[in-house]
């Protein structure tokens, strides 16, 4: 804490993995020692930088910029990139820190890293969003490689921003290296289901589950929060599988729809406009009503998705949706659920599913582009999908054994604490003190 102080995303991230991970402290002493703790707790590298830009009217702009590489025990630095006003070093941190075992979990080799800027793309132009993604790439290529450090996209870092990095990697470089960001588009090197993956694997999380509850997705009603990347193709997978998402949102406010969510008109506003929520109230007709400032969870539902960002659902939140009968928490955003909100679910007998496991299936099918890439091969659809549907299951079932060696079966948090250090830390204890 004394020495990072002001990062209180990083302590909140960090506090939850060592209060979960006691156990195998207590069963495996080996693991407590050689300052293990104090080292996966301290990035291997933090890049810290100037981002110059020039605006469509010619005024100049300063952004940070920055990448931590926090942990390549088993493979690259591996993480997303976050453009967005709020962005500190404390949230990089948090996102970098649980990146590692999320990644350990995919069973996949990849170490955790995160990076990204305090840009706020939110109304500028297509030029003005290339020549910062040009000026971000100058200073992030010389700290990044298909054996070093992948990163991907993540909030505000969509495939158009991936492919503006890219380019100006290759022109920086002259090299065509495929394998230096993954999220690229499928016709010069992506991989299908990457733009999917991260929503669909949620749900398909969501659905193992509640599988163990002997339950199904048929019929459910769920909300979602957030309208982007990961709440559209979370509400395609969910309604795939035959229930019904009433709700989205954005920063400005929520948005319930009785009839479900229109995905098609979602997408028109979202992906093309890029408009807001309150468009796609104001268009779907009476089904849908807009709640400025409002929140998804007083909405009654049978599965919660939050999918927005850290922080978004507390106490209060928990308590309404417990109240309401919500059977499956999964976390498609990085730490929504406060560590209260997740101790109300637990002591009510929720299912929840935390980011770290369910919401791996992004990052488990960048490191199958990685695959991909490195085999100069492009695998059809159909076989990505196989492959994050098989990998969501593994996770589930490791998590979940995990949970239930240490005695408390149906705690995915401790499971996934657990499964995703060991796994880490045995690698650093073999690898010596490096
Ligand atoms: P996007 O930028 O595509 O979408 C983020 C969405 O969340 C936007 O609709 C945004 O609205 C909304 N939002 C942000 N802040 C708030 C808030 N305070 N209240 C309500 N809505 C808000 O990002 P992604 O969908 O990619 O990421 C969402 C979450 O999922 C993040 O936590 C991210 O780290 C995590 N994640 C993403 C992965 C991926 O593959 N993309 C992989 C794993 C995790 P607005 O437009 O108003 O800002």
């Amino acid at each position: 804490l004394r020495r990072n102080p002001g990062e209180a995303e990083f302590h909140q991230a960090v506090g939850e993995v060592l209060e979960s991970i006691e156990p195998v402290l207590t069963a495996r002493p080996e693991l407590a020692d050689a300052r293990l703790i104090e080292r996966i707790t301290e990035p291997e590298r933090q890049i810290i930088f100037r981002v110059p830009w020039e605006d469509d009217q010619g005024g100049i702009h300063v952004n940070r910029g920055f990448r931590v590489e926090f942990n390549s025990a088993l493979g690259p630095f591996k993480g997303g990139l976050r453009f967005h006003p709020s962005l500190n070093l404390g949230i990089v941190k948090f996102l970098g820190f649980e990146q590692i075992f999320k990644n350990a979990l995919t069973g996949l080799g990849i170490g955790g890293g995160k990076g990204g800027s305090d840009f706020d793309p939110r109304g500028r132009s297509e030029a003005e969003v290339m020549r910062f993604c040009q000026s971000f790439m100058t200073e992030l290529s010389r700290h990044i490689g298909d054996r070093t450090d992948i990163p991907a996209g993540d909030v505000g870092v969509g495939s158009r921003e991936i492919g503006f990095l890219f380019g100006q990697y290759r022109r920086i470089t002259n090299r065509w290296d495929a394998g230096v960001l993954t999220g690229k588009g499928t016709g010069w090197g992506g991989s299908p289901v990457r733009t999917e993956a991260t929503g669909y694997g949620n749900v398909l999380f969501a659905a193992e589950m509640m599988k163990r509850r002997g339950e199904d997705l048929a019929g459910r009603q769920i909300v979602v929060s957030g309208s982007g990347n990961v709440a559209l193709y979370s509400i395609e997978k969910a309604h795939a599988l035959g229930a019904r998402v009433v709700t989205v949102s954005d920063s400005d406010g929520c948005v319930v729809d009785e009839k479900g969510i229109d995905l098609e008109l979602l997408r028109q506003i979202k992906e093309v406009e890029r408009g807001r929520v309150s468009d796609y109230a104001e268009r779907r007709g009476f089904s849908a009503r807009y709640v400025p400032g409002g929140r998804v969870w007083d909405v009654p539902a049978d599965i919660a998705l939050p999918s927005a960002t850290q922080n978004e659902l507390d106490a209060r939140d928990a308590l309404s949706l417990v109240r309401n009968g919500v059977r499956a928490v999964s976390e498609g955003a990085n730490m929504p659920a406060t560590p209260e909100a997740v101790r109300i679910f637990h002591e009510a007998g929720v299912a929840f599913g935390p980011g770290k496991a369910a919401n791996a299936g992004g990052v488990a099918t960048s490191a199958l582009e990685m695959r991909q890439n490195a085999g100069r091969e492009s695998w059809p659809f159909a076989r990505v999908e196989q492959e994050l549907t098989a990998v969501m299951r593994r996770i589930h079932d490791t998590v979940h054994e995990t949970s239930e060696r240490f005695g408390e079966p149906g705690n995915y948090v401790l499971g996934a604490n657990i499964a995703g250090f060991e796994r880490v830390a045995e690698a650093m204890l073999a690898q010596g003190l490096v």
